[in-house]
C-alpha cells in the first residue's frame, strides 16, 4: 500500500491532470469501486470495498504514462476501466486508497482505413458507436457481444471479449491487429498494424486479456469487413434434446460451414428466450452471411443437415431474425434488470465454459445435476446454450436465476459462488475450460493453476531468449545494413 494519504494522491494527480479530470465526489468513487459481481448489493445501497482515492479520466496516452509513472513511483494501486460492463469483480478496488484510471474519454475513431481494411480507435470508444459509423459506410468489425451498446475498445480487448458472430469472425484476440498500451513504467508500446509476424511469439498476447493487470491499452486496431446485411439468412429448429443440437452444430462447423451464428438452447432456457414457440423442446439457430453465393451455400449447407434428422422441426426465420435484433443491452436494460430484482428478488448470473465435442455435453450434464442436488436455491431457471463453436469443440453458456431470498451481502457466498464452482470443477473435470471472461472471471485463477501452471516460467523463458546474454538459442542476429 502506498505510504501517500488519500489527500496527497489527490493534489498530485490535479496538478498532473487539472481538478476536471479528476473526480472525487462520494457517489462517483462508490459506483467505481466495484463491478456488476455485486449487483445486488450496489441496488439495495450496499458498498463494501474501500472507495477509491479519486477517478482519473485521461485524454491521451502521455497522460495515462504520466498517472501510472506517478502511481508505480508511490505504489498506488490502479484499476484500469473503461465502459464499466464487466461482471467478475475485475474492477473491484481491493486495495485502500486505489486510484482508477477511466478511459472513457478517450473516445475517438482515430481511422477508418478502407483499403488495408482497418479500424483504429481510442480506448473508450464504444462498440456499438463503432459500428453504427462503419455499418454507415458499408463495413463492420464483425464482433457483436450482447453488450456492444456498453463496452469500450479497451475493456473488449482487455477482457478478450467474444460475440454472437464468432463461428465467422472469431473473437477478439482474431480481430486485433495492433495495438498501444501503456505498461506500470510509463513506458508506451506500440504494436504496429501487420498482416502477420514471425519474430518470436505473438506479443498482442501480453496485451489481449491481460484485465488491467499488465498495462493500459490506450488504443487498438481491428479487422474491418464488407457489412452485407441484404444477405442475411435466418435459421431455427426446434430438436428433442441437447445430444441431437450439438451432433447438429458439429456437422455444420466441422463439415466447414461457417455461419455466422450458430445456437443451441436447452429446454429451460429455450422457453426463457422463445415462449412463443419453442413448445419446452431444445432451440436451434443459425444466420448465414458474407457475399450472396457463400451466405446461401451456407444457408443450403445448413437446411441439408438439419434434413438430415427426422425429429428436428423448422421455426419461421422471420421469428429468429425478430429475436435476434433486440438481444443486446443498453444502458435502459440494465437499468431494468435492476428494478426488476428490487421488486422480485430473484437475480441471474452466467457462466460460460468450453469444451471439446467429446466431452462438452458431459459437462452441461454433469454440472446441471449438481447444482440442482447441491445448491439450496429456489431457481427461476437453470439451463444453457451454446453460441460459440470452433472445429474442435463449443462452449457451454450456463444461466442461473435464483430467488435472493437471503441477505443481499450473503447472497454471493449462498448461492453465486458455490454454482460457479460446480460448473469450473465440472469443466476442468472433463478437460475443458474457460470460454470467456464473462461469467468466469472470480475462477481464472483455477483454470490458470490448471491449465498454465508453468506460465510464470514461459514468460521468464520468453525474456531471457531475447536478452544477448540469455541461455537459449537466438541463432545469430544480423546487424541492418545502412
Ligand atoms: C449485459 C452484458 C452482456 C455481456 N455480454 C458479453 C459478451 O457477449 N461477450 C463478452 O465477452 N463479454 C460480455 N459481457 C462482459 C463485458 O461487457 C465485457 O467483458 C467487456 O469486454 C467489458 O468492456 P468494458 O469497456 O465495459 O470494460 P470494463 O468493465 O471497464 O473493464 C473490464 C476489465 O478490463 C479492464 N480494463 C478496462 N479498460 C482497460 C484498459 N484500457 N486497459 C487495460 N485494462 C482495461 C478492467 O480493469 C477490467 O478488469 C457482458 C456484460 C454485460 C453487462
Amino acid at each position: 500500500m502506498s505510504h501517500l494519504t488519500r489527500e496527497e494522491i489527490v493534489d498530485a494527480y490535479v496538478a498532473m491532470l487539472g481538478q476536471e479530470q479528476v473526480l472525487t465526489d462520494e457517489q462517483t468513487l462508490k459506483d467505481n469501486s466495484t463491478d456488476r459481481y455485486y449487483k445486488v448489493e450496489t441496488i439495495f445501497g450496499i458498498y463494501s470495498m474501500p472507495l477509491p482515492a479519486a477517478v482519473l479520466k485521461p485524454r491521451s496516452a502521455e497522460e495515462v504514462a504520466q498517472v501510472l509513472r506517478f502511481a508505480s513511483e508511490h505504489t498506488l494501486n490502479v484499476v484500469p476501466r473503461t465502459g464499466g460492463s464487466a461482471t467478475e469483480g475485475g474492477l473491484e478496488t481491493v486495495v485502500e486508497n486505489s486510484v482508477v484510471l477511466d478511459g472513457s474519454a478517450m473516445n475517438k475513431v482515430l481511422s477508418i482505413d478502407t483499403v488495408d481494411m482497418l479500424v483504429t480507435a481510442q480506448c473508450g470508444v464504444v462498440l456499438g458507436e463503432l459500428e453504427d459509423q462503419l455499418r454507415a459506410m458499408g463495413y463492420t468489425t464483425g464482433h457483436s457481444p450482447q453488450s456492444k451498446p456498453l463496452a469500450q475498445m479497451g475493456g473488449l480487448v482487455a477482457t478478450r471479449s467474444i460475440g454472437q458472430f464468432s463461428t465467422l469472425y472469431g473473437g477478439i484476440e482474431d480481430m486485433l491487429v495492433g495495438v498501444e498500451t501503456v505498461f506500470p513504467n510509463g513506458e508506451i508500446c506500440r504494436i504496429k498494424s501487420v498482416p502477420r509476424r514471425a519474430a518470436g511469439p505473438d506479443i498482442r498476447h501480453l496485451v489481449l486479456g491481460n484485465e488491467g493487470a499488465l498495462n493500459f491499452i490506450t488504443e487498438v486496431s481491428l479487422k474491418i469487413f464488407p457489412y452485407y446485411p441484404d444477405n442475411n439468412l435466418f435459421y431455427g429448429y426446434l430438436v428433442d434434446d441437447m445430444k441431437t443440437g450439438l451432433e447438429i452444430l458439429r456437422e455444420v462447423v466441422t463439415q466447414g460451414y461457417r455461419p455466422s451464428v450458430a445456437r443451441l438452447y436447452d429446454r429451460e432456457d429455450g422457453l426463457y428466450h422463445f415462449s412463443d414457440f419453442s413448445e419446452g423442446r431444445c432451440v436451434l439457430i443459425f444466420m448465414a452471411e458474407g457475399p450472396k453465393g457463400i451466405a446461401q451455400a451456407t444457408g443450403a449447407a445448413i437446411e441439408e443437415i438439419v434434413a438430415g434428422v427426422e425429429s428436428a422441426d423448422r421455426v419461421d426465420s422471420a421469428l429468429i431474425e425478430d429475436w435476434f435484433n433486440n438481444l443486446n443491452w443498453d444502458v435502459s436494460k440494465i437499468a431494468e434488470e435492476r428494478e426488476e430484482i428490487r421488486e422480485t428478488l430473484v437475480n441471474g448470473f452466467t457462466t460460460e465454459v468450453s469444451g471439446n465435442w467429446s466431452v462438452i455435453h458431459d459437462i452441461y450434464e454433469s454440472a446441471l445435476t449438481r447444482i440442482r442436488a447441491e445448491i439450496p436455491a429456489e431457481f427461476s431457471l437453470l439451463g444453457g446454450h451454446s453460441s460459440h463453436s470452433y472445429l474442435n469443440g463449443t462452449n457451454m453458456y450456463f444461466v442461473y436465476y435464483y430467488k435472493v431470498d437471503v441477505d443481499p451481502t450473503e447472497e454471493r457466498t449462498r448461492y453465486h459462488d458455490p454454482i460457479q464452482n460446480i460448473i469450473v470443477e465440472e469443466t476442468l473435470r472433463h478437460g475443458g475450460s474457460m470460454c470467456h471472461h464473462h461469467g468466469v472471471g472470480k475462477h481464472r485463477t483455477h483454470f490458470l493453476a490448471e491449465e498454465y501452471g508453468s506460465s510464470l516460467y514461459m514468460l521468464e523463458t520468453l525474456k531471457s531468449a531475447f536478452d544477448p546474454a540469455g541461455i537459449m538459442n537466438r541463432g545469430t542476429i544480423f546487424p541492418l545494413e545502412s
